[in-house]
């Protein structure tokens, strides 16, 4: 193709891959250069004895039919994905509170969310400080029922994303925490929320941006295909690098990049260890704003962009036990089961920064074996346990992990007490694991907190100020859910190549 360009793309997670993918279709010569022997950056796994385990806790807010879908498609190498109805279970002490629906705005959801509501909750294996709680949730739950409708709040969300992008950038400068006390003061909802809000942002939800929950939460509830590929969460870097291939594109593993060097105020070349390097019309980094910085060099950027990257903020992490069970021992109605703490929705996650664990900790468990029978070798059950964690790997943040995984491990077998039997093996995977997967010395969640201030128009630009020096994935131009948000990323920055 005529203007075809010699693009060196460093990091091969949902970023780095999707924009490599996508810019070998477009007939460019790209190599995608990876640190670790095997790519997916965060949204990668592994096999042991038989099981696909996720290196994090996945779900996909849009399956294919957000920016996932758009690349693969579009790059030629597509994924097969598994969408199950019910989605997820809400569970708040001890009962399924709210069964999430692919449709919630549909009969079924709808009818769960009336018939929980008025049928109270029914619990058998209460607590007695749950069964304290049991009756101002009820009761608060049932007013903010009456008094707005849940169906009514979601549709007003929904139609906030849909009819006015304007009023979802305002948003980006107030809190979710503001908004929603603006709109309701039952505890019973708000704490729906700030769940809800570090299941999809990982941020509380005193400093996450309105705006992109909004658009997070919307674009959920409009595609209506919450769901996982099949073959595990590396499918969805799996797709994109078929692609890649197709299109005479390279994967080059285990090459760690130690500089990008800039001459004249363009980037030309990166170096990688071992003394291997690579001449490139252009750059594209997903190996993080801040890392990407440290291997450019800071004299090479403006003292004010340096400034202002130096300031940004990393989302929190979620922390994960993976159960290898000898059979099916969850039941599960829905295929991820979302514990809401009994706890006040402003200080749900304080323990995270003042070091200690949870007292209730908010549980994100998926089964993959629900969707995917091939994800566990036959007849046995993966089960995957998250819990918002910090995300310095320092010695005293890592033992608080163990502290939180401790105590999560005891609320799930509080709910679940059939597991420990059936444990063939246990592995915790936690900040330590995540920031050795990324070279980094800290191990978040998403990449950049979507926290006010941090997103839509405040959103660092893929363009930075070194020229032919472009940033992509979690950290750059994109919106929406983790791995979303990066491959919408990576469109928008193949779109600035052309
Ligand atoms: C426990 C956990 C649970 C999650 N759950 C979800 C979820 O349910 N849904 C969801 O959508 N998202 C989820 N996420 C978030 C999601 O995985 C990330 O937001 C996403 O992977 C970010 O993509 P990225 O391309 O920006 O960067 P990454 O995935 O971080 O990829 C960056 C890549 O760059 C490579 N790299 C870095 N430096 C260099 C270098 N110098 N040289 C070469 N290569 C380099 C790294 O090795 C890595 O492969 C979860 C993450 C974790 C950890």
């Amino acid at each position: 193709m005529d203007g075809s360009k010699k693009v060196v793309v460093i990091g091969s997670g949902p970023g780095g891959a999707g924009a490599a993918a996508l810019l070998a279709a477009r007939g460019h010569e790209v190599d995608l250069l990876e640190r670790n022997p095997f790519p997916g950056g965060k949204c990668a796994s592994f096999e042991k004895d038989g099981y696909i385990v996720d290196t994090g806790v996945h779900m996909f807010s849009m399956g294919p039919y957000g920016p996932h879908g758009d690349v693969a498609r579009i790059a030629g190498g597509e994924a097969e994905w598994v969408a199950r109805n019910p989605a997820v279970d809400i569970i708040n002490c001890d009962h399924v509170l709210w069964r999430v629906y692919q449709n919630m705005l549909g009969p079924r959801g709808i009818c769960w969310l009336g018939s929980s509501i008025a049928r109270g909750m029914v619990a058998d294996r209460m607590s007695p400080r749950a069964a304290a709680g049991r009756k101002l949730l009820e009761r608060e739950t049932y007013r903010a029922t009456r008094r707005y409708g849940p169906c009514e709040a979601l549709r007003t969300l929904v139609r906030i994303v849909r009819l006015d992008p304007g009023l979802v950038d305002e948003l980006d400068d107030v809190t979710l925490q503001e908004f929603a006390h603006g709109l309701w003061d039952e505890d019973a909802f708000l704490q729906e929320l700030a769940h809800i809000c570090m299941v999809l942002m990982v941020v509380p939800y005193d400093r996450a941006s309105a705006g992109e929950f909004l658009v997070c939460f919307g674009q959920m509830l409009e595609k209506q295909a919450l769901s996982v590929p099949r073959g595990g969460s590396r499918e969805v870097t799996g797709s994109f690098i078929r692609g890649l291939e197709k299109s005479g594109g390279i994967l080059k593993l285990g090459r760690e990049v130690t500089r990008i060097v800039v001459e004249n105020g363009r980037a030309t070349v990166v170096e990688c260890a071992g003394g291997e390097s690579f001449s490139a019309d252009v750059v594209i980094s997903s190996a993080g704003i801040k890392r990407t910085l440290e291997l450019a060099g800071e004299e090479n950027f403006p003292g004010e962009y340096v400034e202002g990257v130096k300031g940004l903020e990393y989302s929190y992490s979620f922390i994960t036990t993976k159960f290898g069970l000898d059979r099916r021992v969850i039941d599960a109605v829905a295929p991820c089961i979302s514990t809401t703490p009994y706890l006040h929705p402003d200080h749900m996650f304080d323990y995270i920064d003042e070091g200690t664990a949870p007292v209730d900790p908010m549980l994100y468990v998926t089964i993959p074996t629900e969707w995917d029978e091939y994800a566990a070798p036959p007849g046995k059950q993966l089960v995957i346990m998250g819990v918002p964690g910090p995300i310095e790997a320092t010695p005293g943040r890592i033992q608080q992990c163990e502290k939180i995984l401790d105590r999560g491990e005891e609320r799930l077998f509080e709910l679940y007490p059939r597991v420990p039997a059936h444990i063939e093996w246990k592995m915790r995977y936690h900040i330590g694991h995540t920031a050795a997967l990324t070279g980094k010395p800290t191990g978040e969640c998403i990449g950049l907190a979507q926290s006010v201030g941090q997103t839509g128009r405040h959103k660092p630009s893929p363009k930075t100020p070194v020229e032919d020096l472009l940033l992509v994935g979690a950290d750059a131009g994109g919106r929406g859910v983790g791995t979303e948000q990066a491959s919408a990323s990576a469109i928008y920055v193949a779109g600035l190549i052309g």
